[in-house]
């Protein structure tokens, strides 16, 4: 006998403006509605197409003043009252064929991923930042957390992969996958999807991690949350993603619940790194699955290191980071920042309006934008702290802000704040740095400006 029970369909509705309550933001409701039935007044109001509107309650998450509700029927009302009174009373029964196989799809699904990025068998440190932050995922879902591991050559990473928090590496590990490109590497995260079926994919915000991940996410038809800030599991075991939105103003939470895997990047630095477990053990799948080379379009002829002429500063890897904003007022200003890096043994960072201005090179450039920091110590000087900027240092260990408006916001993360003019503040700086430098043979530059 078919016990399976169709239900009626749930009513969604149509968004309805409610009057006298929107703010005219810009259009937020027109722009986040993924059927366009959303036209503007010239008031700056939506004009919803009823007929188009699909419910999908996306304009209502939007609006930033609560001015759009679902409008139902009489008779729509009268059936949602029906089904939830029928789900108080009996919940999985009336669960439909749709439900069902939703469900047990992503049961199917199982366990945490991180794909290990690495160049001539050396990784980047965002994969193990991922492996930390994948061990908390992975704890809290009771399910291993396995280190992805692509390369020629490469299975010493699986070790390192464990003494980082891996529980499992699955290893693929053949010529082909000596350089990174794009269709060899896809089809290999693809085919260990199909075969192993996890249920969070994490990589990182690299130019690799980011080709390789919307690559993978098209082919197994699932959703990407690039560059989150923050990852987290709900009580339905869905990764919750936390990503700046709207151009920073607020942070969005997103969700994947209807697909798997579930796969976010993270940028380096954004996660802490775990602590190493020298000697951690576990186990290596070793898959065999290798695209012939003849099949593969791209072939690298020569790699062709961008050294020369290049500012090669990694401002996302120092320890210390002095960095300089619209305050500077000019190019030339910045070797004053240069100079007391230097006496620390740090390097010069910026805020995009001194980059924009031409005044540093973009590479240097700290924020949602620019490289996300973590140093020890990152002294601010001249950047007012727009949230743009602040979520690419706010980790930072200690943050030393030197402006003379004391109303600056930079001032509501900083560690210490120096109230005033940075044309006198660094140079006393430098000379109490030196001073100590001097004295000790070591420098304290900290407390010396607290
Ligand atoms: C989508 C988007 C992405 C963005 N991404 C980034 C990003 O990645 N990184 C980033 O930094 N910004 C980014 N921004 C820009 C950001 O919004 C700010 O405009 C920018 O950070 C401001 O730079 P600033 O603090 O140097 O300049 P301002 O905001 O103009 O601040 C200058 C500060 O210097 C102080 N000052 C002036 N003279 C002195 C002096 N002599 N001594 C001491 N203090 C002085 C002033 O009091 C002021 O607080 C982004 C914006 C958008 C919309
Ligand atoms: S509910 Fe969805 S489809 Fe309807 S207007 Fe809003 S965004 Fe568009
Ligand atoms: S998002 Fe809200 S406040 Fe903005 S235009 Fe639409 S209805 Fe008005």
């Amino acid at each position: 006998m078919n016990t399976t029970k169709t239900k009626r369909k749930k009513p969604r509705g149509v968004a309805s403006l409610i009057a006298g309550k929107c703010i005219a933001c810009g259009a937020r409701c027109q722009s986040s509605c993924p059927v366009n039935c959303i036209e503007m007044s010239d008031a700056g109001e939506p004009v919803i197409d009823v007929v188009k509107c699909i419910g999908c309650l996306k304009c209502i998450k939007a609006c930033p003043a609560a001015a759009l509700e679902m409008f139902f029927t009489p008779e729509e009302k009268r059936i949602l009252a029906e089904l939830s009174a029928a789900a108080d009373g009996g919940g999985d029964e009336e669960l439909d064929e749709e439900g069902r196989l939703l469900r047990e799809m992503l049961a199917a699904y199982r366990g945490v991923w991180v794909v290990i990025e690495q160049y001539k068998g050396e990784v980047a440190k965002v994969s193990w930042e991922l492996l930390g932050a994948g061990a908390d995922l992975a704890a809290t879902l009771g399910v291993p957390l396995s280190a992805a591991v692509i390369g020629n050559d490469v299975e010493h990473l699986c070790h390192e992969a464990f003494e980082h928090g891996a529980d499992k590496a699955i290893l693929l590990d053949a010529p082909v996958y000596l350089h990174y490109r794009t269709q060899p590497y896809t089809d290999a995260i693809c085919h260990l999807i199909e075969k192993h079926r996890p249920e969070i994919i994490l990589m990182g915000a690299t130019a690799q991690g980011r080709d390789l991940a919307g690559a993978v996410a098209t082919v197994v038809k699932t959703g990407l949350t690039a560059d989150c800030t923050g990852l987290g599991i709900d009580a339905n075991r869905n990764l919750m993603q936390t990503r700046p939105a709207f151009g920073g103003n607020i942070m969005a939470t997103i969700m994947c619940d209807r697909f798997r895997p579930q796969m976010a990047t993270v940028r380096p630095h954004v996660m802490p790194m775990p602590t190493v477990r020298s000697g951690s053990r576990g186990g290596i799948i070793r898959e065999a699955f290798a695209p012939p080379e003849k099949d593969v379009l791209v072939k690298v002829l020569e790699v062709i290191y961008d050294r020369d002429g290049k500012d090669q500063v990694d401002v996302a890897a120092a320890e210390i980071i002095v960095s300089g904003g619209r305050g500077l007022m000019n190019k030339e200003n910045f070797a004053l920042l240069q100079e007391l890096a230097d006496e620390l043994g740090g390097v010069v960072g910026a805020s995009r309006s001194a980059v924009d201005a031409g005044w540093i090179s973009h590479s240097r450039q700290v924020g949602q934008t620019g490289k996300t920091v973590r140093p020890k110590i990152y002294i601010a000087c001249g950047i007012s702290g727009a949230i743009q900027h602040m979520v690419g240092m706010q980790d930072s260990d200690t943050i030393i802000a030197i402006n003379r408006d004391p109303e600056a916001p930079i001032f509501q993360i900083a560690t210490y704040g120096v109230v005033g003019d940075l044309f006198q503040v660094v140079p006393a700086l430098i000379g109490r740095v030196r001073e100590f430098k001097g004295r000790n043979g070591q420098c304290e530059p900290v407390r010396a400006v607290a």
